[in-house]
């Protein structure tokens, strides 16, 4: 029976190696973020690559375009997290469009 090859990692750190190119990275020493990148190219391709993964899976949780605070899950359709938001969205969408055609006096409902 032949084991596979085990790769020795050291509890303290994650990986020596470039995530993009593989190639083997040397270790900065103090604190701050480990490196995961041997370039800025490697780091422009990696901020690249998690774009696109961001675009094509999105993070779960919604924000609430009027205040920006964080939506339950349970409301997966709704783009705000109230209704007094929603009816924030609403009024300033229809200002800028009232606004935009001609300025037209604001009718009271
Ligand atoms: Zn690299
Ligand atoms: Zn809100």
């Amino acid at each position: 029976m032949t084991a596979p090859q085990k790769v020795q990692y050291s509890p303290t750190t994650t990986s020596d190696i470039c995530t993009i190119c593989g190639a083997q990275l040397t270790r900065r020493a103090g604190p701050g973020r480990p490196r995961v990148v041997c370039s800025r190219q490697c780091a422009e391709e990696n901020s690249r690559r998690r774009a696109s993964l961001w675009r094509s899976n999105p993070p779960k949780v919604r924000l609430c375009e009027v205040c920006a605070s964080e939506l339950p899950h349970s409301r997966g359709c709704s783009r705000f997290c109230s209704t007094s938001c929603r009816r924030t969205a609403v009024n300033v969408r229809r200002q800028t469009r009232r606004y935009a055609a001609s300025e037209m006096p604001r009718n009271a409902p």
